[in-house]
């Protein structure tokens, strides 16, 4: 071979090199390409297997929740938090439509808890869950519920304003500038074939895409299915005659029971009695050992009161830890003795960690002490009051309601706000004046003295400028005036206790605003006028026996022309007796020294109270007011 030939046979084997190599690489590429649209084959179906795993997950959670029997609101709440973040959702709602006098209306009976209702929630200061929202038969909301159809809206500032049309637009604008979801898909929801309201999601992407729509449209029938096993418990519970907890019957049967029972007993006209036991220091064992100790204590007295009761007795749990036991056809004397050996078999159980517990118990007894069921079991409730009173673990027979005098109420009432509130007076004022109050309470004839100046060292506290004697002035002016309008004793009765009661309140108001000798702010102004009311409502609210004085203090600001607070009351629909004591106060407050004037003569007060006939008060009252006074003064 010359060099030529050797050259060219180089030359073909290079080029047959190159061919090889040229066609390995073309297989290679093919390789390279299919193997590249494997591996995104694979991982398309691993995020679809994935997506559908964690709906799998959302749905099994769900379902697992449902089997417990939490309260629906904390189940949907569940819910909705379970469908965002991974799912590509920002944020998701249920909205309940409702409808009242003043016609549909949607609230958010669910919402997720995440950033995005947050921040809304900041701007626009009422939140959501809180809100009235619009219910309007042409938005997007009425149209999916309607039509019961899945709806997507894309423009989500018309889906806001719809609900919410009150917003302003600064806050509208702060609200739609951070948002960042692109459409609310809007899902109707049922429950039992009637329309309940609607499922509401905010995505982060516009389009739906169908294996979305599938997901979106079981997880709405899981929260149905929620909704309708609600409906359910309540209505199996509605039925149920027994509590839960201790197996023995609950209020409503109770209630039921015992106005049979009345009907019984006038009839045959024999009595039937009533036990209240209420559970001594419970919430001390919650907070000391928890609460499953507390609920330890409270089965352990209704094991009592099952093994003490006979067949026709009705031992029933009220509420919380208060029990009652209706005896058919036992007197007092009966009943008394019943409660003693309940009293005696609740101290001597030994409870595990615990230890003993005790029980405080009141008796009343139908047609002995009352014959007003009302009456009877708020008798039953003030003896069992005065068992606590008296040192707990014990029995206390109810007096009959004549007996149980205006004072006794009195003293009763600040005995239990002084010790049952925390009061923000000194330790030493408070302890002496609960020693003046029990001191009154031992003695057969009431000390009405000691019950005024109680109250007048109580006002002080609040009110430095407070005369000495004023309540009672007052008590006894109020009560003369009462009587020129026929008003009976027991309305009288109400209105003296009221008289001692009414600006209770202002022990709970703060110092620096009570006590400031330059004008007042606004802000301070509506405060004073708005919270002294308030507060005597909460203060007097848990005192049963007091409960016809609430209205009369609550009014005791309300004018004659209805400029008055807080229900702007005008004329007739004021009692008579809040009426009384505005005109009471008022004189007093005239007739005393002020920071800011001084202190003016009856017949000066009598004249500035002249000016405000028609707008505070009526002519009748001013005229028997300047009537009462005027005969006072001569
Ligand atoms: P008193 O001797 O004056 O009756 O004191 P008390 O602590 O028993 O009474 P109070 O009325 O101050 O508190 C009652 C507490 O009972 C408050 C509440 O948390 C608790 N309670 C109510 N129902 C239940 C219940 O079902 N289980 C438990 N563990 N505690 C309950
Ligand atoms: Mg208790």
């Amino acid at each position: 071979m010359n060099f030529f030939d050797k050259l060219r046979e180089y030359g073909k084997t290079i080029s047959d090199i190159e061919n090889s190599v040229y066609g390995n690489k073309k297989d290679y590429l093919e390789i390279y390409e299919r193997n590249l649209e494997l591996e995104k084959e694979i991982a398309e179906r691993t995020n679809e297997l994935n997506i559908a795993n964690k709906r799998m997950l959302t749905l099994q959670h769900i379902w697992e929740m449902m089997n417990s029997a939490r309260p629906l609101e904390s189940v949907l709440e569940t819910i909705v938090n379970s469908l965002q973040g991974e799912l590509g959702y920002l944020h998701s709602t249920i909205l309940r439509v409702q409808e009242d006098e003043k016609g549909k209306f949607m609230s958010v009976i669910a919402e997720a808890d995440n950033s995005v209702i947050k921040r809304v929630n900041n701007i626009i200061h009422i939140p959501m869950q809180m809100r009235r929202l619009k219910y309007l038969e042409d938005s997007a909301y009425a149209k999916a519920l309607n039509e019961r159809r899945i709806i997507q809206v894309k423009d989500i500032s018309e889906a806001l304003r719809n609900i919410i049309p009150d917003l302003n637009e600064e806050n509208f604008t702060k609200v739609m500038s951070g948002m960042r979801s692109k459409a609310i898909i809007m899902i109707p929801l049922y429950s039992r074939n009637k329309a309940f309201g609607l499922f509401c999601v905010f995505s982060s992407r516009e389009e739906l895409a169908d294996s979305e729509l599938d997901f979106l449209t079981i997880f709405a029938q899981q929260i149905e299915m929620a909704i309708t096993i609600a409906a359910l418990f309540q209505e199996v519970r509605d039925q149920a005659i027994t509590d839960g907890l201790t197996g023995l019957y609950n209020r409503r049967y109770f209630e039921e029971y015992i106005a049979k029972e009345v009907t019984r007993s006038i009839r045959q006209n024999q009595p039937f009695s009533v036990i209240g036991i209420d559970l001594d220091f419970l919430k001390k064992i919650n907070d000391e050992h928890g609460h499953a100790y507390g609920d330890l204590a409270i089965k352990t007295v209704a094991e009592v009161l099952k093994s003490n009761a006979r067949s026709i007795d009705i031992p029933a749990r009220m509420g919380g830890e208060e029990f009652n036991i209706l005896l058919p056809g036992i007197d007092s004397a009966g009943a008394m003795t019943a409660a003693e050996r309940i009293r005696k078999a609740i101290e001597v159980r030994e409870l595990d960690v615990i230890g003993n517990i005790t029980a405080s118990i009141g008796v009343a007894t139908f047609l002995e002490h009352s014959d007003s069921l009302d009456e009877l079991l708020e008798l039953t409730d003030q003896a069992m009051y005065q068992s606590k009173r008296n040192g707990r673990n014990q029995v206390t027979i109810a007096k009959p309601i004549a007996e149980t005098s205006w004072q006794e109420v009195a003293v009763n009432t600040f005995l239990d706000i002084l010790t049952k509130h925390n009061v923000p007076i000194e330790n030493t004022l408070l302890d002496d004046l609960k020693d003046k109050l029990v001191s009154i309470k031992e003695q057969s004839e009431m000390p009405k003295e000691v019950l005024y100046s109680v109250a007048d060292m109580l006002t002080k506290t609040y009110n430095p400028l407070h005369e000495q004697g004023a309540v009672k002035s007052k008590v006894l002016l109020a009560s003369s005036l009462a009587k020129r309008f026929d008003l009976p004793k027991d309305e009288i009765d109400k209105l003296r206790i009221a008289i001692l009661l009414y600006d209770i309140g202002n022990l709970m108001l703060p110092k620096e605003i009570l006590q400031k000798a330059t004008p007042l702010t606004d802000e301070e102004r509506s405060f004073i006028k708005e919270h002294p009311l308030i507060a005597a409502r909460d203060i007097l609210k848990p005192i049963s026996y007091v409960q016809d004085i609430i209205p009369i203090v609550e009014h005791h600001h309300e004018n004659w022309d209805g400029s008055g607070y807080p229900m702007n009351l005008a004329k007739d629909e004021i009692p008579i007796t809040s009426q009384i004591i505005l005109i009471v106060d008022a004189y007093f407050a005239l007739t005393e020294h002020r920071p800011y004037r001084a202190k003016l003569s009856p017949l000066e007060a009598l004249i500035e109270i002249k000016k405000e006939t028609g707008k505070k008060w009526s002519e009748a009252l001013v005229q028997e007011f300047v009537t009462l006074i005027e005969h006072d003064i001569k």
